[in-house]
């Protein structure tokens, strides 16, 4: 089904961008792997993220880091040692199949070093578009959008349209928009934290919102989308 786009021209994507960085500049949660553009650990991370929380990955995040230092370590590591590295994340057994297939594939097809192409990240064991697409973008510093269900959710009150496939053309072009040329990644992050913090699923805090002057679904929890 094509879902018809609300009229939203490049300059007020341009503030809606500028407000959320400037948002989360001032408000944005701080994780280590926001704090690097390390491929390895960029790609650890979002690996970690997929059906978890960012504060329950960031109990166990710096830990594995230390045990499994680099890709070569992972790849030679038992399955039981990375599974219980991840348990508190729950689904550890697949968790760790996945990143110790992941790290033996890079290893083989790589020489060790994490791939820069979207193709090659997505035969990885584990890596979808999503977690690929982060890792061109947060570690490689490639303009790429990203859409999650945390992007999916935002787009979709401050626009006032329900999305609910995120592959559709409909949301690439409008996410593509709002990225601008840069697709920045305090971008994302703010998008992430925001929908964390105020734009919440139940009850959004619209009088705390950086872009409420510009969604659609402002006000109440009944009338958001
Ligand atoms: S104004 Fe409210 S509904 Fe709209 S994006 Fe902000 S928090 Fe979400």
């Amino acid at each position: 089904m094509t879902l018809r786009l609300p009229d939203i021209s490049t300059r007020e994507l341009a503030a809606i961008r500028a407000r959320v960085r400037r948002w989360f500049g001032k408000n944005g949660r701080s994780f280590p792997w926001r704090e690097t553009r390390d491929p390895y650990r960029v790609l650890m991370a979002e690996m970690l993220l997929r059906r978890t929380t960012a504060t329950a990955v960031s109990r166990v995040y710096l830990g594995f880091i230390e045990q499994f230092p680099s890709i070569s370590v992972l790849a030679g590591a038992p399955v039981s040692s990375i599974s219980a590295a991840v348990e508190s994340l729950g689904l550890q057994e697949v968790r760790a199949k996945q990143l110790k297939a992941a790290a033996v594939q890079i290893s083989m097809q790589h020489s060790g070093s994490i791939p820069h192409d979207a193709g090659e990240l997505e035969s990885l064991p584990g890596v979808g578009e999503y977690v690929s697409s982060a890792v061109l973008n947060f570690a490689f510093g490639q303009p790429v959008p990203l859409i999650d269900g945390n992007v999916l959710h935002f787009i979709s009150r401050l626009f006032g349209v329900k999305f609910s496939d995120r592959s559709s053309a409909e949301v690439r072009e409008l996410v593509s928009r709002l990225g601008g040329r840069r697709h920045e990644p305090e971008l994302y992050w703010g998008i992430i934290d925001l929908v964390s913090s105020i734009c919440l699923r139940k009850k959004p805090r619209c009088s705390r919102c950086p872009v409420e002057s510009f969604c659609r679904s402002r006000g109440s929890d009944s009338r958001a989308v």
